[in-house]
């Protein structure tokens, strides 16, 4: 069952009951990335379903910005198993109810947040990211 952002952004506000404040928010989305990221390494370092190999990023300033990100690497090696998968997923999921409730208490629309960067990022292309 599929959801939009804005019914998303509803049943998360209806859900708030210990985190209501912007404080506790505040704190719980930053502890949340904690977790995600811990998600993300406990896949090579535990589990060793991927691997991570962190080497410098080559950037040739005399090709295109788009020969350039052909040849960018991920740094992972492998693929993720169901249980690392579905770990990272779940704490994804957290991640997006904390953002939720953020802007629930903020009176900001998750749904235009997407649309505007979405907007965003379709008008500038790569260049965005320079
Ligand atoms: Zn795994």
């Amino acid at each position: 069952m599929s959801c939009r952002c804005s019914e998303f952004q509803k049943t998360t506000s209806e859900l708030q009951l210990l985190n209501k404040s912007i404080l506790d928010i505040v704190t719980k989305l930053a502890e949340q990335t904690s977790m995600l990221n811990r998600a993300v390494f406990k896949s090579a370092t535990h589990c060793g379903c991927i691997e991570i190999h962190g080497t410098k990023q080559i950037f040739s300033p005399h090709k295109s910005l788009e020969e350039n990100q052909q040849e960018l690497d991920t740094h992972i090696e492998g693929e993720l198993c169901p249980k690392c998968r579905d770990k990272i997923i779940e704490e994804m999921g957290e991640l997006l109810f904390y953002l939720a409730s953020m802007c629930e208490a903020l009176d900001i629309s998750l749904e235009n947040v997407l649309t505007e960067k979405h907007n965003h990022l379709k008008t500038l292309g790569l260049y965005n990211l320079l």
